[in-house]
């Protein structure tokens, strides 16, 4: 039986990536309200929220400071906007801290609500600049297989997932996607990462020439796969595939929308990935989620494209009306300020090791293929036979099992498939990691004993 308020809730909303038909039945998990690494259901029932909610709220729940400075900022200027000139206090100091902090050199940045339109504007904005520089033909935009960056036209159709495509007449033209690098599904037998990279990088070069790299015109990637199943990619990938890259005037964008802010152990995911991008997506733990944002940080040859474009034509006529919201850019400034007083980053560096060592020895249990991750996310990726690596039946919704038993255990685990996944808040403490892969160790046994 559901509740009452289950019961609204089935009446009422369409949930996001839910199974619709599924959800009838079992109705929502109600929060109610959170602190530190904990939030609490409708029932008082208390979870670690193993997910940062969507791998964003790195700084936990109930943090006083930001929900402060949110406060002063809503009764000094609750909105104003950047359209046509306008500017104000908080946009600007963001994005001058975003310029201090990136990992490569950038000249502006764009602010916007979302990682999915921090991926769209990315695509506008590599055809905006391949018009001004004199070269229409070159739009072709590669992602990966298994790649998320969103669900908006553009960006859903990055995203290399079939069920972003499917039913929404997505892909739109333009958009292709490369072999997802993970080595554990997609390696030839005996391929060591190093070879599988090569193998990636000669076919990443296949495809442009194939499609004529005067067509090509930009790259994409999350330096670790989230929601595609935590897929960290082979050693050297990065190294081998930014010469092919560069060989063809391809621009380089990578999707800091998870690894951005702390995830992977440094401000940014790209350089402990070895990778060198020319712009970058930002969203989620660059607010801790407390209000929406996103951006893309756009380095010069970029701008520089976009003023010629303005000579010639005039308006840069891109934007959101909560493009660089004083609120929430407020509250962004506050949290990367958090992040650098209380050495956030350097915190989570050391609890890493712990984090890591408890995900790998999942390895050993009977029903995990493989425990992978970097930094401070991971996943288990549930098989039905070890030695040959074979999968469930989709059908048998194991991993969607595992992760109900672990929310029944007071974990909140996130399912991809048969993977699922841990991402923690950046503040949780020792004792909250080592909880934390006890309720998931137990979840797994549960789960176990329910597929035998
Ligand atoms: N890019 C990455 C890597 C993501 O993980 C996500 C969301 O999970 C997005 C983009 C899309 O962000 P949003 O849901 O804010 O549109």
């Amino acid at each position: 039986m559901l509740s009452n308020l289950a019961t609204r809730d089935v009446e009422t909303l369409i949930h996001p990536y839910t199974n619709l038909a599924g959800f009838r039945e079992t109705g929502p998990l109600v929060l109610e309200r959170g602190e530190g690494v904990r939030v609490y259901d409708s029932e008082g029932k208390a979870y670690i929220e193993g997910m940062a909610g969507l791998w964003c709220t790195s700084l936990g729940y109930g943090n006083a400071e930001l929900v402060e400075v949110a406060r002063e900022q809503m009764a000094k200027l609750p909105f104003t906007h950047l359209f046509g000139g306008k500017s104000h206090d908080p946009a600007i100091e963001l994005a001058e801290k975003l310029k201090e902090i990136a990992p490569v050199p950038i000249s502006k940045v764009f602010f916007c609500n979302s990682g999915s339109e921090a991926n769209d504007t990315q695509v506008k904005l590599v055809w905006y600049m391949n018009n001004a520089l004199g070269r229409p033909k070159k739009k072709k935009i590669i992602s990966r297989i298994k790649a998320y960056h969103g669900v908006t036209v553009a960006s859903a159709s990055l995203t290399g997932l079939v069920n972003n495509h499917r039913d929404f007449d997505l892909p739109i033209a333009n958009i292709l996607h490369t072999a997802c690098p993970h080595h554990y599904r997609f390696a030839e037998p005996g391929e060591t990462e190093e070879d599988f990279a090569s193998r990636l990088a000669t076919e990443l070069e296949r495809m442009i020439l194939a499609e004529g790299p005067e067509t090509v015109a930009a790259f994409i990637a999350e330096p670790v796969m989230g929601a595609g199943g935590v897929i960290v990619p082979p050693a050297t990938y990065y190294e081998k595939i930014a010469p092919v890259l560069a060989r063809y005037d391809v621009f380089f964008i990578a999707d800091e929308v998870i690894c951005g802010f702390g995830r992977l152990g440094e401000m940014f995911g790209s350089p402990v990935m070895g990778m060198k991008p020319q712009s970058i997506s930002i969203a989620k733990a660059l607010s801790s989620a407390y209000l929406p944002i996103g951006g893309v940080m756009v380095p010069e040859v970029m701008y520089q494209a976009m003023l010629d474009e303005s000579r010639k034509i005039g308006t840069f006529g891109h934007g959101f009306t909560y493009s660089g919201h004083p609120v929430t850019a407020a509250v962004a400034l506050k949290t990367l300020e958090i992040y650098e007083r209380d050495d956030l980053v350097g915190k989570v560096r050391k609890l890493i090791p712990v984090f890591q060592k408890r995900l790998g020895a999942l390895a050993d249990h009977p029903l995990v293929g493989e425990a992978r991750g970097k930094g401070f996310v991971g996943a288990v990726e549930l098989v039905a036979d070890k030695a040959t690596k074979r999968a469930f039946d989709p059908k048998q919704g194991v991993g969607a099992r595992c992760a109900a038993f672990a929310q029944d255990e007071g974990l909140i685990a996130r399912a991809m498939g048969d993977a699922v996944a841990l991402c923690p808040p950046l503040v949780i403490t020792e004792a909250e990691v080592e909880e934390m892969f006890d309720m998931l160790g137990r979840a797994l046994d549960r789960t176990e004993a329910w597929v035998a």
